[in-house]
């Protein structure tokens, strides 16, 4: 059976370079933010990794004829509207309701998923996918596949010190306001209250979320263990999907560039061939102490849970 390493968690906790580094062994195939696969197929301007358009990559472009081939029919805008219908953040009923009440609805989002994650099995020659989506309500939905026993799906919870994360959002949004972007709504969006909200609600989802799956087929990861002890912790990933590490293990050891082949969505790292490890604390140093502190005491109860230490308790 297909096997699927699905990960969720709140965005710049390291979720792209994970799957870049998984999709690095020679039985799997990392393909990024899945999710956005429907949109990407037609929207001229989106990039793969290998450089061209989505719409005119060779991979995803063999991907999009052998889904339709098993779909039967041109999906696409069709697809993107029950995706967003399931996946959509607002769909509370659906999240709720779903399974008694929109049982034909489902079942076709559910055959369509299986189809495009088949697709890609087959295209890619590779019989374990790596989607980094993240969506909770897309791990949620597509735990149908697992339980229909299609695809065996094992799901990775990804978490980082929600400052870590703070910080890299405040970088983020300092970035696009250089580069000209400036939407409104950025002032929000990189205030460490809410960013620290989002933090709790999204880890805290993906923890409810996990629970749907068997003990076995779930693995909690924190993002500085990923970057200090990479080996072991890709190790404990590659075990519970039946792989031998060593060809990673042997990258990871000679600290070998990754380059990603097909990756679409997700951070901007996935565009740079030549990745490295590259632990990332500079929130440490940089943050002011007054977000530190606000960070704290809004989280710090969750935080602690993670092992997350108060940073001025620290001798
Ligand atoms: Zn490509």
């Amino acid at each position: 059976m297909l096997k699927l390493i699905y990960i969720v968690g709140h965005e710049r906790s390291g979720s792209t370079f994970l799957d870049i580094l998984l999709g690095s062994h020679p039985e799997i195939t990392s393909v990024g933010e899945l999710c956005t696969f429907y949109r990407y197929g037609v929207v001229a301007e989106k990039r793969c990794s290998c450089g061209e358009k989505v719409v005119d990559c060779s991979f995803w472009n063999e991907v999009k004829r052998n889904f339709l081939q098993r779909t039967g029919k041109d999906y696409f805008i069709k697809q993107i509207k029950i995706q967003d219908y399931f996946e959509g953040k607002y769909n509370l009923p659906g999240w709720l309701f779903g399974s008694i009440f929109l049982d034909k609805k489902l079942k076709r989002y559910l055959d369509v998923a299986c189809s495009l994650y088949q697709a890609i099995a087959d295209v890619s020659g590779k019989q374990i996918i790596v989607d980094s989506s993240k969506s909770r309500l897309r791990a949620y939905w597509i735990s149908g596949l697992a339980r229909r026993k299609k695809v065996d799906i094992y799901v990775i919870h990804l978490i980082r010190d929600g400052r870590g994360v703070v910080w890299s959002h405040k970088k983020l949004y300092k970035n696009l306001r250089e580069k000209g972007v400036n939407k409104l709504g950025f002032m929000v969006k990189e205030a460490t209250w809410f960013v620290t909200l989002r933090w709790l609600r999204v880890n805290i989802l993906s923890d409810i979320v996990s629970r749907i799956y068997a003990d076995n087929r779930v693995i909690y990861m924190r993002y500085e263990d990923l970057v200090q002890n990479p080996i072991q912790e890709i190790e404990r990933i590659l075990k519970a999907v039946g792989l031998d590490a060593s060809p990673i293990k042997t990258m990871l050891l000679e600290n070998s560039p990754l380059s990603p082949t097909h990756v679409i969505g997700g951070n901007g790292i996935r565009m740079s061939q030549g990745i490295v490890l590259k632990p990332d604390y500079e929130w440490k140093g940089e943050m002011p102490d007054t977000a530190k502190k606000l960070f704290w005491g809004m989280a710090g109860w969750y935080a602690k849970k993670h092992g997350y230490k108060n940073f001025y308790m620290q001798p």
